[in-house]
C-alpha cells in the first residue's frame, strides 16, 4: 500500500490571510465555510464565488463579501444577477464563467462544494492552474478518481478532504507511515432509516428520507444518507484518497456521529478522531491546513453526552452497500455510471416518480447496460456520465408506474 502523503504536504505558512475560492457558496457547505471565514478574517480572505442560479442568496453573499469575481453555472440567472449587483465584482455566467472562477489567479485554494459530477470540470481546471483543493464535492473523486489523483500529483497540489469521515482519516494519518494502515473505518449515522423495516421502506416518503437524525446537509446528500448511498461513495473518495484497497475500507453504523472515522495500523492499533457533528469544523480543518486555530466549531462536551453505540449496517435493507465493491471491481468508467445513475434516481425520488428501492434498483439497470472503458480519458467520463443518465432515465420513466 503506497498512501499519498504528498496530497496532505503541509503549505509554507506567511502572515497574509489565504485567498479562497468558494465553488458551491449557496449551498449547506459554501454557506458553512463562509461562516468559517467569518470568524477568522485575519486568516481567510473570499476573492471569488460560484454557484448555479440561486441569484437571491448569491447577490446577497456578493454585497456582503465584495468578491473580485462571481459566477453563476446558469447563463439566465447569471443575467438577471448582473442587474442585482452593483461594485466592482467582475460577473460571468455558464460553465466557462464557473471555470474563470476556480482558475482565478489571486487565489491559491478553491474549496469544491458544488453538487454532483458537475464539479469535475471546474476542478479539473483548478487543478491544472495549481490550485490547491479542498474536496467536499465526493461525486468528482467517484466519476474520474484515477485522473483527478494523478492530475494533482502531476501538478503538484493538495487534496484536501472536507467530509467528515475523510477529514478525520487524514488526522489520523498525520504523522503515519502508510505501509503501517491495515484499515480505514468509515463511521455513517445510519440515516433516518437505520431501524425502518424492510417493507415500510418499499413505500416510504421523501419528506421523511429528508430528516437527517445527526447532520443539516443538502437535499441529495441527505436523500445518499438515507439510502446509505452517501458510504459507497464515501468509501470510493476513500480509495482515491488515502490509496487503501477496497477489502480494507469498512462502514460501521455509528448513530451519535461523534466518531467520525478510524484507522487501524498493523500493531491493531487504533486511531480515530471525535468532535460534534458541525460541518465547520472538518471546513476549518482543509482550508486552514495545515494549521489549527480556534473558530466557529463548539467544543465536545462527553460528560453530558450518552454512550456511543457501534454496529453493522444491514446490507439486506440498504442494498447500495454492496455497489461499492462491484463498481471499483469492475473498474473503468463504471463508478462514474454509478455515480450518474445515483444523480438521476435520487432527483427522481425527491420528485415521487419512483420509490426509495427505485433508488438502488435503477442504478443496478444502469451498471447491467453499461459499457465499461477500462482507462477512461475526461471524455469518456463525459460520455459515460450521459449515457448512464440517458440510461437512468429511460427505466424511471418505464418503471414509474410502479410507485
Ligand atoms: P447543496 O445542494 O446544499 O448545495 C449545492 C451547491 O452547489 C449550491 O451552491 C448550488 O448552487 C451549487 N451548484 C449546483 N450545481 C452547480 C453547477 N453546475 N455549477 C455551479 N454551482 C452549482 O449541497 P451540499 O452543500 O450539501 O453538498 C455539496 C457537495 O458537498 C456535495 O458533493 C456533497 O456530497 C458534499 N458534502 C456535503 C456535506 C454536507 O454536510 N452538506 C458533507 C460532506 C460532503 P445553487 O444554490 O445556485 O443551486
Ligand atoms: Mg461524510
Amino acid at each position: 500500500m503506497t498512501s499519498t502523503p504528498e496530497l496532505f504536504l503541509p503549505r509554507p505558512t506567511c502572515n497574509q490571510p489565504k485567498s479562497i475560492v468558494i465553488l458551491g457558496s449557496t449551498g449547506s457547505i459554501g454557506r458553512q465555510a463562509l461562516e468559517v471565514a467569518k470568524a477568522r478574517p485575519d486568516l481567510l480572505r473570499v476573492v471569488g464565488l460560484a454557484a448555479h442560479s440561486n441569484t437571491e442568496l448569491f447577490a446577497a453573499q456578493i454585497a456582503e463579501w465584495r468578491p473580485q469575481v462571481a459566477a453563476l453555472w446558469d447563463e439566465d440567472a447569471a443575467q438577471r444577477l448582473r442587474s442585482m449587483v452593483s461594485g466592482s465584482t467582475k460577473i460571468l455566467g455558464g460553465s466557462g464563467g464557473v471555470e474563470e472562477v476556480a482558475t482565478w489567479p489571486q487565489s491559491t485554494l478553491v474549496l469544491g462544494a458544488m453538487l454532483g459530477a458537475a464539479g469535475l470540470g471546474p476542478t479539473m481546471a483548478a487543478i491544472r492552474a495549481g490550485k490547491d483543493i479542498a474536496i467536499a464535492n465526493k461525486e468528482t473523486l467517484v466519476a474520474a478518481g484515477q485522473i483527478v489523483t494523478v492530475e494533482a500529483r502531476e501538478h503538484g497540489v493538495a487534496l484536501l478532504p472536507v467530509d467528515s469521515e475523510h477529514s478525520a482519516i487524514a488526522q489520523c494519518l498525520r504523522g503515519e507511515e502508510s505501509r503501517s494502515v491495515t484499515r480505514l473505518t468509515i463511521t455513517a449515522s445510519g440515516g433516518p432509516f437505520v431501524d425502518t423495516p424492510r417493507s415500510e421502506l418499499e413505500t416510504v416518503s421523501p419528506e421523511r428520507a429528508l430528516k437527517h437524525p445527526t447532520w443539516a446537509m443538502g437535499r441529495k446528500i441527505t436523500i445518499d444518507s438515507a439510502s446509505l448511498m452517501n458510504k459507497v461513495l464515501e468509501s470510493i473518495e476513500a480509495y482515491w484518497l488515502f490509496d487503501v484497497p477496497m477489502e480494507q475500507i469498512d462502514v460501521l453504523v455509528h448513530r451519535q456521529s461523534i466518531v467520525h472515522s478510524l484507522v487501524t495500523f498493523c500493531d491493531n492499533s487504533v486511531k480515530a478522531q471525535l468532535g460534534v457533528p458541525d460541518m465547520r469544523l472538518p471546513i476549518q480543518w482543509a482550508l486552514l491546513h495545515p494549521e489549527r486555530v480556534s473558530g466557529s466549531p463548539p467544543p465536545l462536551d462527553l460528560f453530558s453526552m450518552g454512550p456511543l453505540s457501534f454496529e453493522k449496517p444491514d446490507a439486506e435493507r440498504f442494498p447500495s452497500l454492496n455497489f461499492g465493491r462491484e463498481v471499483m471491481q469492475m473498474g473503468g468508467t463504471a463508478p462514474c455510471a454509478m455515480n450518474a445513475a445515483n444523480e438521476v434516481a435520487v432527483e427522481a425520488f425527491l420528485a415521487r416518480r419512483t420509490g426509495f428501492y427505485g433508488i438502488t434498483n435503477c442504478i443496478a439497470a444502469v451498471l447491467e447496460r453499461h459499457e465499461n472503458v477500462k482507462r477512461p480519458a475526461l471524455d469518456d467520463i463525459a460520455d459515460a456520465d450521459a449515457q448512464a443518465r440517458r440510461i437512468a432515465d429511460e427505466w424511471i420513466t418505464r418503471n414509474s408506474s410502479v410507485i
